[in-house]
This record gives structure tokens, C-alpha cells and sequence, in this order.
């Protein structure tokens, strides 16, 4: 490299006034007074990382199980994405879609080839990726199948993104409320159950059909790390063929490794008409993509676009994060460290049975479910774990999520299974005082 990393970031830090040292400290409150409080901070502020750990403004380590919410699939600084960050920084980063982008052309086709979809469209999130998506849905139902008001039916519980469409997509009230008028063309069933489904789509198609797509998560992630059923999904499979619905399945969190197979449908034993994807493909640098079958590509020129959309930079990052999964064989240790981590936290279920209820997950996307009668939310854990030096995310207010670099080894889940059962024990004495 010819520029040293190390210097660019001490000297962006120092305008900033971080320092690692602490000796001048980081402002909390100097940061709220020029930032949106849309989100809930915990009280630390991350300065560096690399690969399966993090460290704090006052140089304090943590054990990150968190990876930016599913996303830093190669953990912090992997030396595969510094080189293609820099490489391709210096090369060309951004032109415009005007144009062939062959770091784009080279991304479709390892995701191609490793789906059964093609074609697909980048963008830079999974929101974003999830709108498309949902735009290809109805204009098939319009094109194709001749439907005036196209419905897409998604799953209570479930989580698409923040924009109006996917905040509609989303079965959750607590997204919604204070958004409306929200989206027309949704409706929403509970996860896992068939017979509601069918009873659902009878109804809606009962005159004329309507339902244009069905649009679920293979594992809910946000909603609680909730697996889905195979007999489930491949029941639905059914049904969308029988009737033209087609299956939309949002891969964001699920996809690239994260459950052990390269995309959550495979652990179903079905396959979608168009899957998104975005978190982990990045691996960290903001990217999405929209893949469909052949049979479902309704865009024609100026039907869908994005500035940066598919750039250079991302899809070379992005390529990079696709050949290390392959290289580094990261789906062996995705299963491998999922199957040792839901054993440990297994036995801190068997320990704690007023506490916990269960483990559940695939591969590396885990939830730890708190009893509902329990008096603690999953935030409390959260924190504890944070004093014990391990990051954790909650999935909602009873799930206590663990979503760690596929890159994470044998040790360091030891080493964080260590911290949850102090961190309990912590919270565990806090409670009885
Ligand atoms: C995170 C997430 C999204 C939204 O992705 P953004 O990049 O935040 O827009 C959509 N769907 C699922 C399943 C997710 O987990």
C-alpha cells in the first residue's frame, strides 16, 4: 500500500477530536446536539477494529457479535477487503450506470452462478433492494397477469426496511405508527402458518386474482430469529406456482453464508422467483442486489435506477467478500461455530430455565429467547455482555441476537459464551436485590 491506513485514520480522528487514548474524550452530547436521536445509542463509541474485535474512544476491547448487524461478513480490516478497497480507490470508484461497470458484470455473475437467478440489479441497501423488488412484482402482476391492484402478502413479525414501501412491507405496527397513509397493496399473514396463508390468498383471489407476490425472510432476523418451516415454505412454493404468485424472498440478513448455506432458501428446500440481498454482501461497504428469474424480468430501460447503484468500488468489495466465503471455506466454519455456540448457549438454557426459554438459529444468526415471564429484557443482556466485553444485539425485547463474522473462530465463541454466563449471572444478582 502507498498510503499508510494508519495515518489517514489518525488524522481524521484527531479533526474530529477522538482519541483512542482517552485522553480527549469523546462527547456524547457534542454528537446528539448534531445528530437525529433516531436510534437508541448504547454509551460507547467504536474507533477500530479488526478482525473479530473491536475497540473502544478509551482503547478497551471488545468481542464484536454484532458485525455492524449481520453485515461485516469477513470481520474488521480483513487484509483481502483493505487490498480491493484500496486497489480499486485508486483505480476508479464511481462512474455511472451510463456506462458497462465490469466489477458489476463480474458480481452478477458470481451471484448468478451461485443462484439459480438471473438477472439482478444493484443498489445500496437492503431497503432499496427489497422497493425493487416489490416494483418488479407489480409490474410483472400488471404485464403479465393482467392485475389492476397488485397484492403482496408478507408475514407478521417480519422486517423489509425503513422506506414507506418496505415500512408497509413490514409486519410490525411499532414501524409504522405515525407514518401513514402507508402503502397500498399490502397484506400480512402470521409466519408459519400455512392454512392462514391459503385461507388469505382464497379470499383475496376469490372474484379475481390479485396476489402478485408473497414476499417472506427463510429465518425472520429482526423479528426475533424465528427459522422458518420447510414444510412451510415449500408449501407456499406450491401454491405461488399454482397460481402465478410469485415468491419474493428477502435474503438481506440471511443471505451470503450467514445460516451455513450461501442463501437462507436453501435451507427450505426452495428457491424464489427474486431474492434480495444486502447486510453481509458488502461485507460492510453499502451495496444491495435484486435477483430474479429469467422468467419474472419485466424491466425495460428507465424502469429502475440508482446513482450509485453497482459502482466499482462496491462491487469490487463486494466480489471480494463472495471469493473469500469461497476461499477461506466459510461456510464449513459458519456451520461448525453455529453448531458450538448453540451448544454452549444451550447449556445456559438448561441453567437458567426460569430465565431462558430456548435457543434458536441457523449457522451464525442466533436467539438466545428470554422466558416471557421473565421480569429482564434483552437489552439488559446487552448491556451486561458490553461490561463483559462482548457486543450483542437484541431482536426485539425478548430475543438476545448473536450474529458474529463468518470469519469467527473456535475461541472467540468460547470466549464469548464465557462472557454471556457472567453477563447473566450479572443480571441474575442485579434482579434479585
Ligand atoms: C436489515 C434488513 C433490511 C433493511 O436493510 P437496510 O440496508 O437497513 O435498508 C431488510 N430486510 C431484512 C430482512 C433486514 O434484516
Amino acid at each position: 500500500m502507498t498510503v499508510s491506513l494508519r495515518t489517514l485514520v489518525k488524522n481524521s480522528l484527531k479533526s474530529l477530536n477522538f482519541s483512542a487514548s482517552g485522553s480527549t474524550a469523546f462527547s456524547a452530547a457534542q454528537f446528539d446536539a448534531a445528530v437525529m436521536s433516531t436510534y437508541g445509542r448504547f454509551p460507547i463509541a467504536l474507533m477500530r477494529g479488526r478482525g473479530g474485535y473491536v475497540w473502544d474512544d478509551q482503547g478497551r476491547r471488545y468481542l464484536d457479535f454484532v458485525a455492524g448487524i449481520a453485515t461485516c461478513t469477513l470481520g474488521h480490516a480483513h487484509p483481502a477487503m483493505v487490498e480491493a478497497v484500496t486497489q480499486q480507490i485508486q483505480t476508479l470508484h464511481h462512474v455511472s450506470n451510463l456506462y458497462y461497470v465490469p466489477e458489476q458484470g463480474a458480481l452478477a455473475h458470481w451471484l448468478v452462478e451461485h443462484s439459480r437467478c438471473r438477472p439482478g440489479v444493484f443498489c445500496n441497501s437492503g431497503a432499496e433492494a427489497n422497493e425493487g423488488a416489490i416494483k418488479l412484482a407489480r409490474k410483472y402482476a400488471h404485464t403479465r397477469r393482467g392485475i389492476a391492484n397488485p397484492l403482496i402478502i408478507t408475514a407478521q413479525a417480519s422486517f423489509h426496511g425503513r422506506t414507506l414501501a418496505t415500512i408497509t412491507a413490514t409486519g410490525q405496527p411499532k414501524y409504522q405508527k405515525n407514518f401513514d397513509p402507508l402503502m397500498p397493496g399490502f397484506a400480512y399473514v402470521p409466519y408459519n402458518d400455512i392454512a392462514a396463508l391459503e385461507t388469505l390468498v382464497a379470499e383475496l383471489d376469490a372474484e379475481t386474482p390479485q396476489v402478485a407476490a408473497i414476499m417472506m425472510e427463510a429465518l425472520q432476523g429482526e423479528g426475533g430469529v424465528c427459522p422458518g418451516e420447510a414444510t412451510y415454505f415449500q408449501k407456499i412454493r406450491q401454491l405461488c406456482d399454482e397460481k402465478g404468485i410469485l415468491l419474493i424472498l428477502d435474503e438481506v440478513q440471511v443471505g451470503m453464508g450467514r445460516t451455513g448455506t450461501l442463501w437462507g432458501y436453501e435451507n427450505l428446500g426452495i428457491e424464489p422467483d427474486i431474492f434480495t440481498s444486502a447486510k453481509g454482501l458488502g461485507g460492510g461497504i453499502p451495496i444491495g442486489a435484486m435477483l430474479c428469474k429469467a422468467t419474472c424480468d419485466v424491466f425495460e430501460p428507465g424502469d429502475h435506477a440508482s446513482t450509485f447503484g453497482g459502482n466499482p468500488f462496491a462491487c469490487r468489495v463486494g466480489l471480494t467478500v463472495c471469493e473469500t466465503l469461497e476461499a477461506e471455506n466459510l461456510l464449513a466454519n459458519v456451520k461448525l461455530r453455529g453448531e458450538q455456540l448453540r451448544f454452549g448457549l444451550q447449556r445456559l438454557v438448561q441453567q437458567h430455565p426460569t430465565l431462558l426459554e430456548q435457543v434458536r438459529g441457523w449457522g451464525l444468526i442466533n436467539g438466545l429467547v428470554l422466558q416471557s415471564e421473565a421480569q429482564i429484557k434483552s437489552v439488559d443482556i446487552v448491556k451486561a455482555a458490553m461490561d463483559e466485553g462482548l457486543l450483542l444485539v437484541p431482536a426485539g425485547p425478548q430475543v438476545v441476537r448473536f450474529v458474529p463474522p463468518l470469519t469467527v473462530s473456535a475461541d472467540e465463541v468460547q470466549q464469548a459464551l464465557m462472557a454471556v454466563e457472567k453477563a447473566l449471572a450479572m443480571v441474575i444478582k442485579r434482579q434479585s436485590k
